[in-house]
């Protein structure tokens, strides 16, 4: 199948956000009124290999990661946020 790269090879799980954003861990799913449980995270077989790895994981994925690892950050400090936080982000690789 294809999906990013247009070519048809065997499609892999990827993790829907990446595993490194927190999503490896047990997950209730719900689909079209469906329950399961995810022991590994939420992920779909919707990618290959190479796509999955080298085009999201070594660059988009890690601008999912340091947004998570920012926000994460304030999670467990004494810093009393503001309402409205600025972060910045590369918007073209969300
Ligand atoms: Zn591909």
């Amino acid at each position: 199948m294809r999906r990013i790269c247009g070519e048809y090879k065997k499609l892999t799980s990827d993790h829907i956000p990446p595993k490194s954003c927190g999503n490896g861990k047990k997950v209730n799913v719900m689909i079209n009124e469906e329950k399961f449980i995810s022991q590994n995270g939420f992920n779909c077989k919707t990618i290959c290999e190479k796509c999955n790895n080298e085009l999201l994981g070594s660059n988009y994925d890690k601008e999912f990661k340091g947004l998570y690892d920012r926000i994460d950050s304030f999670k467990n400090s004494r810093i009393i946020l503001a309402d409205n936080i600025l972060i910045d982000v590369d918007i073209k690789k969300f």
